[in-house]
């Protein structure tokens, strides 16, 4: 029996629709139109306004939310090596230390195409209108230094190349892409005193499947095609995402706004190839030390069989880089399309949601998989509502635009509907790549640990050893934290509604994501990565029944012994931290000690609270006969109960005032790390005082930490 007790369709036979409607042929249709051409954030109204109609069509009430947003296109750039026509007129290179060089002294050595090769197998690639490689808000700049090969460009990689006496001021950084996000090496290089950062895809990146290894390269193989490029955003995500001239409001016409540089660079930078980054590396061999000599995170690259010896630099006087980068910045409209069936409930919304723009004219993968997937989730629930299905709770839909550039889609609708978010909203599901591999990834708030096992056991794995395996038989069952990098990001962090992300990633031997490059196309997609389009079934499904399991349990399935159970083992992880801190005893402190406790009395409510929770969804299961309408009543009004409590429990970690110095971060248990970028911190006020030795900050972190703790504990009893 279902509750409330409702005509239409029972769960059981919403589930049967939801497996049942999505097809392969439906996927790679909507994947065929998605990536047919540039959709650009901005720049995609048409696909808004097609998106629209379809959900329409499907039965989905749908409207276009717009932002008027700051952002930036590209209009030229340059990169090319130089080197003095007259060597003798060389100085040694620290005289030249931040000077920018005359010019005219100089000759090309080699000029970067930084353009990625033009493909017969890949119409796409050749597109007229195709779309340069560049960064989203890079600055402007037109700059020319010796460089300085940086390994990654991570915090830590700076701080060795500190104590190696590197010198960095003034110069050009080169880095290569991988380990965090790419802005926060910007960041951390125009901190430094560097001028400009050139980053490239090394082929180490692809593991085992490279030409080195004898792999052919794409479009003949499995391998990286060697002039791919990788467009991305070098905003500072880990300081605030979003149009970064409205931090924490809507970017409304008129709006005020304020100066953008406090999360974008000052600094120009460039993506490139590794086919243009070999011969810059090249150069530097036998300049500066070797990154074999500093530590195991520098340890060269995939470019050793290409006669690359992995010096650091800098490159001498005689032989620097001139690098141009020209980007048109403007306020400008972006486009949401958002969809809605209006359950019995109005105030428990569930949120779907994945990013429609690209950067290229593709993106097969990253959007186009997840956007395909999606429209096939919204027509499975069209076809639930013709028979007459009518959903508990209220789902809403969501294609943003502008995620490539900075979550900006997302952040701003957020940011517009946080008064009715904070009190309907019951959580948010991300979809972004959903298709890339065949390996099952997610990232959860530990609230929704338990409904992600479930769903991903109602749907059958596409690659079966053994007859009648699930995603989830398939999948080790790893959650990670919510770091960033994509659209649950203000959900979860700004807003305190438990989200998830989850795809089909890439393997070891999965042939090679070219991500953010021409390559992440249709062609692609239907020759290596997903061929039978059954990925792209799969992820419909798990997304749908995930989706349906929370808006149809009557008791939301949530599970708060997991998060509770999920602090204690951060706070370890904290604890761990101090074994490498310079002073191992900073959390020697009586209030970090009360966390201890704190957590622990969460945990038994949190355990109380679920047992409660499980008794009455069997008191309901178990039906009420309509003669005992005092009996529904009590029942009525104790689910009721339940859920506000399951509903608001991840809000109870919010922390007005935000992180320190990232303000727009409000959760005091996630965030991205803030020199990571995607990859979650966990406590991440209380580490990042531990990270700079500041012993009040410690204090005061706990505090807020344990204050928080203890209105959850409180709000469960
Ligand atoms: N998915 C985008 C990227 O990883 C996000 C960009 C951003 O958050 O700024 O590049
Ligand atoms: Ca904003
Ligand atoms: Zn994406
Ligand atoms: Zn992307």
């Amino acid at each position: 029996s279902s509750w409330p007790q409702r005509a239409g369709l029972s769960y059981e036979d919403l589930q049967k629709v939801l497996l049942e409607t999505p097809k392969e042929e439906k996927a790679r249709e909507w994947s065929q139109y998605y990536t047919a051409g540039p959709h650009l954030a901005g720049k995609n109204l048409s696909q808004a306004v097609w998106t629209r109609e379809r959900w329409q069509d499907f039965g989905v009430e749908a409207s276009i939310a717009d932002y008027d947003v700051y952002i930036n296109y590209p209009v030229g750039h340059r990169l090319a090596l130089l080197e003095m026509k007259d060597k003798s007129k060389a100085g040694p290179a620290e005289e030249e230390q931040g000077v920018e060089v005359e010019k005219s002294k100089y000759r090309v050595r080699y000029e970067c195409s930084m353009e990625e090769d033009v493909l017969d197998e890949d119409p796409t690639s050749g597109l007229d209108n195709r779309i340069p490689t560049f960064h989203g808000y890079s600055a402007s700049g037109n700059v020319t230094a010796q460089y300085v090969y940086v390994n990654r460009g991570t915090y830590e990689d700076f701080e060795d190349l500190v104590k190696a006496n590197v010198s960095l001021k003034g110069k050009i950084a080169l880095a290569k892409y991988g380990r965090i996000f790419r802005g926060l090496k910007v960041k951390r290089a125009q901190e430094m005193g560097m001028i400009g950062m050139v980053i490239y895809t090394d082929p180490e990146e692809d593991g085992e499947i490279t030409e080195e290894n004898g792999y052919k390269t794409y479009p003949d193989g499995p391998a990286r095609n060697p002039s791919s490029v990788q467009r991305g955003s070098t905003q500072f995500l880990s300081i605030a995402p979003g149009d970064p001239t409205t931090p924490g409001y809507p970017s409304k016409p008129r709006c005020p706004r304020e100066d953008p540089h406090h999360s974008i660079p000052y600094i120009p930078s460039v993506p490139i190839s590794y086919m243009d980054a070999l011969p810059l590396l090249k150069a530097l061999n036998g300049h500066g030390p070797k990154a074999s000599d500093f530590n195991e995170y520098w340890q060269g690259g995939g470019l050793g069989y290409k006669g690359v010896e992995y010096n650091i630099g800098p490159s001498p006087s005689d032989l620097v880089l001139n690098l141009v980068n020209e980007q048109e910045y403007i306020t400008t409209p972006l486009w949401n399309v958002i969809g809605i069936i209006n359950g019995t409930l109005q105030d428990e919304v569930i949120v779907l949601g994945n990013h429609r723009d690209a950067w290229i004219a593709g993106g097969a993968g990253d959007p186009n998989s997840g956007s395909a997937a999606m429209n096939e989730v919204i027509r499975s629930f069209g076809e639930a509502l013709k028979k007459g299905y009518k959903p508990l709770r209220t789902i809403v839909f969501a294609s943003w635009d502008g995620e490539e550039y900075g979550l900006i889609g997302s952040t701003e609708w957020v940011e517009e509907y946080l008064p009715w978010l904070s009190k309907a909203a019951v959580a948010y599901l991300n979809l972004d790549v959903g298709t890339r591999g065949p390996h099952f990834e997610a990232s959860a708030s530990p609230l929704l640990n338990q409904a992600l096992y479930q769903a991903t056991s109602l749907v059958q794995s596409p690659n079966q050893t053994v007859k009648g395996q699930t995603v989830r038989d398939l999948w080790d069952g790893h959650i990670r934290t919510m770091g960033s990098g994509s659209d649950f990001t203000a959900f979860q962090d700004f807003a305190g509604i438990p989200s998830v992300d989850l795809g089909f990633a890439g393997g070891p031997d999965s042939a090679v994501y070219h991500y953010h490059s021409n390559y992440d196309s249709f062609a692609w997609m239907d020759k290596f990565g997903d061929s039978g389009w059954h990925y792209h079934v799969a992820i419909t499904k798990v997304f749908a029944l995930f989706a349906a399991s929370l808006v149809e349990t009557p008791i939301i399935a949530f599970n708060a012994t997991d998060y509770a159970t999920g602090l204690d083992f951060y706070l370890h992880s904290v604890k761990n931290l101090t074994t490498t801190s310079t002073d191992p005893t900073i959390l020697d402190s009586p209030i970090v000690k009360t966390l201890e406790s704190a957590i622990a009395r969460l945990h038994n409510a949190s355990a109380a609270f679920d047992a409660r929770a499980a008794d009455l969804a069997t008191a309901i299961k178990g039906g009420v006969p309509w003669w005992k309408w005092w009996r529904k009543a009590q029942l009525y009004y104790q689910v009721r109960q339940v859920n506000d409590r399951y509903k608001y429990l991840e809000r109870q970690f919010l922390h007005p005032e935000g992180l320190d110095g990232r303000s727009w971060f409000k959760h005091v248990v996630f965030a991205p790390g803030i020199w990571t970028g995607y990859a979650g911190a966990t406590f991440p006020g209380l580490v990042e005082a531990v990270d700079r030795g500041d012993r009040n900050g410690v204090e005061r972190w706990s505090k807020i930490i344990k204050g928080n703790i203890d209105n959850a504990t409180d709000s469960l009893k």
